[in-house]
């Protein structure tokens, strides 16, 4: 509630007045992720730098993420470039993907020259995918596992994947070449003899889509199907990436604005002040 807020929001203040790294950390990341934007929002861009000292790129990474893009940049500008990019690396894909979207070109390029090669070489090819393509907003961290493996195998593979992971609702099947055979959800996972084949249990009917797709079509089968996640592919059935139902909100409120900003034209159009015949 209010006085609640109030009374964390004093805490934080006095912690960063006095520069007790520890008690601001317990206030701060209590909170999730959205409230702590909001506060990051209120703050000036020197408290903010401070901050930044107290938190890993990981818990940065966190806040960034609910942060509105339009207005995301003084954040990166404003921190270390290093620190800037290891934040980058630290956030979901997609994420990563839509915020470099609203930056300088060049400010873009050297972040991805600092960062490791393996986090900027993710992140570049996604960054070529066409705008309101299922490529634009999928993301690169989906659990797989061989056909051949036990389920004991299967979840063992999981629980390493998990901390990293978009989702680890559904795990992905896939053959040696790399392509898409099959898909299993935690509960059949869960339910299933520790000494099962995953080829056993697995839907080997995957619904999937194609990553140059248009993103509201993506929508529309994430909302037939029920799923919380759909998986992408290339022309060869390669898995390239998941979207998931979150994602699939944000595109849903973006087809939304722009439909009625089209409606806006049209009625404008048909006004009085341009119509030939009034
Ligand atoms: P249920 O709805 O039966 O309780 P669940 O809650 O475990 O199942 P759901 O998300 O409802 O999981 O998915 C239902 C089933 O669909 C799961 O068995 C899952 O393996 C499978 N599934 C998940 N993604 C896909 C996909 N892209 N194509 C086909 N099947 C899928
Ligand atoms: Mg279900």
């Amino acid at each position: 509630d209010d006085q609640e807020r109030q009374e964390v929001w004093a805490n934080i203040q006095d912690a960063l007045l006095n520069d007790h790294i520890d008690q601001f950390r317990a206030e701060f990341l209590e909170l999730h992720p959205y409230d702590q934007a909001r506060i990051f929002e209120d703050l000036e861009g020197d408290i903010r730098m401070q901050i930044y000292t107290y938190l890993s790129p990981e818990e940065v990474a966190d806040v960034m993420e609910h942060i509105d893009y339009d207005e995301i940049e003084p954040f990166f500008t404003e921190m270390a470039p290093t620190f800037a990019a290891q934040v980058f690396a630290e956030m979901s894909t997609d994420d990563a993907v839509d915020i470099l979207n609203e930056l300088e070109k060049d400010k873009v390029a050297s972040f991805l020259t600092i960062m490791d090669d393996e986090a900027a070489d993710e992140i570049k090819d996604l960054l070529h995918y066409e705008e309101k393509t299922a490529g634009s907003i999928m993301t690169t961290e989906f659990v797989v596992v061989k056909a051949g493996m036990t389920i004991k195998e299967a979840m063992v593979h999981l629980r390493t994947e998990a901390p990293d992971a978009e989702t680890i609702y559904y795990t992905y099947v896939i053959d040696e070449d790399k392509r898409l055979v099959g898909v299993i959800s935690l509960r059949d996972l869960i339910i299933s003899e520790e000494g099962w084949l995953i080829s056993d249990v697995m839907n080997e009917r995957v619904v999937s889509v194609s990553v140059g797709e248009d993103q509201e079509e993506v929508a529309r089968m994430v909302r037939d199907y029920d799923f919380l996640a759909l998986p992408v592919l290339d022309f060869q059935d390669h898995l390239l990436g998941i979207i998931t139902v979150d994602d699939i909100m944000d595109v849903m409120e973006e087809e939304a604005s722009d439909d009625y900003s089209k409606l806006a034209a049209i009625s404008d159009v048909d006004s009085p002040d341009d119509n030939a015949f009034a």
